[in-house]
């Protein structure tokens, strides 16, 4: 199967950003999108993310080999439900959602019979909206495809090849496991991340304005994950509620040994966790996952 025409229901960072790398590197692909917001519809049109903007989800998706849903994951049956009535019966109907069981069951639910193949392009920033996406956004990035049993191995394919085009590269994945995996990765990382921003923000003998000031010290890289979306985190942990707080279990249990650790003057249990944490660092900027220079290439006004 070869897919000539792609729908993108939900035209911020992620929708935007398959827009534009489509654009760039599989311009034979012909595109539409559509968002609810007609604000977002406006800026879409005017920075050219996707070839024709429409004003309803029917007519966007009615000539589409693909369709994918950009949206929040709490808001893919919703989504999935205003396309229904416009798709092709043929069309592969996929996604970009952050958690992968919660959506696999909210799509099939809204399309029953349709061919659905979730998946979920590891890339973002902490930006959104339709001014944020960029065309180099999934370049050398991972697209999981968490595929249900029985999928047609040619639309399979043709999901893959579609995300390989976009400079991805593509793993498949049951969907459970992905949303363990990125439990650890993502989640419970930007739930750190907020915790800790809250909680400098809540203190009373240190200042807000000590915080911001002394923020280079390892504070400020938490705020730029914890700057991200609201309404997107909240519905990943609430869509990943059971690998969340499963790993968050593990997490307190380790917090709690490193707590006794400093309590027991114990070095060497600090010392042998950073030096292995060190080595995970390493291991990043080997598989080209980050980049390698100091302060992730900050340039210190040089
Ligand atoms: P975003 O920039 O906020 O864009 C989402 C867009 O979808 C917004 O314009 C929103 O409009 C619109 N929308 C919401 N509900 C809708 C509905 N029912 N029908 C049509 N449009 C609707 O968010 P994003 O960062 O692109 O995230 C989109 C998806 O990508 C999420 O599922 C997220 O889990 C996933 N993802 C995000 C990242 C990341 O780093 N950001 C990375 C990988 C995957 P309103 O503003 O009116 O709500």
């Amino acid at each position: 199967m070869t897919i000539r025409s792609l729908a993108i229901i939900g035209l911020g960072l992620l929708g935007g950003s398959i827009g534009l790398a489509v654009k760039a590197r599989a311009p034979q692909i012909a595109t539409t999108g559509w968002d609810r917001d007609p604000a977002v519809r406006a800026r879409a049109a005017e920075r050219g993310l996707v070839g024709t903007v429409h004003d309803t989800p029917e007519a966007a998706v009615a000539d589409a080999d693909l369709v994918i849903l950009c949206v929040p994951v709490g808001a893919m049956g919703d989504a999935a439900r205003a396309i229904a009535p416009g798709l092709k019966p043929d069309a592969i109907i996929s996604d970009v959602g952050s958690s992968k069981e919660a959506v696999a069951a909210a799509l099939a639910q809204a399309l029953p019979g349709a061919c659905i193949i979730p998946a979920h392009p590891v890339a973002g920033t902490e930006q959104s909206g339709p001014d944020a996406g960029f065309a180099t956004l999934f370049a050398g990035r991972w697209c999981i495809i968490t595929p249900p049993e029985g999928v047609d191995p040619a639309r399979l394919e043709a999901l893959s090849d579609f995300w390989t085009s976009l400079g991805s590269k593509v793993e498949l994945m049951d969907a459970a496991h992905h949303d363990l995996v990125l439990a650890v990765t993502s989640h419970i990382p930007h739930l750190i991340a907020y915790t800790i921003v809250g909680t400098a923000s809540d203190l009373e003998d240190v200042t807000q304005s000590e915080v911001i000031k002394y923020s280079a010290g390892g504070f400020r890289d938490f705020t730029r994950i914890a700057a991200s979306d609201p309404v997107m985190w909240r519905d990943v942990f609430l869509t990943n509620k059971g690998a969340v707080l499963e790993m968050l279990g593990r997490f307190t249990e380790d917090l709690t040994a490193l707590q006794r650790a400093i309590r027991s003057g114990d070095g060497d249990t600090l010392f042998d966790l950073f030096t292995r944490t060190r080595a995970i660092r390493r291991a990043v900027i080997e598989q080209g996952q980050d980049d390698e220079r100091p302060d992730f290439g900050r340039g210190h006004g040089e």
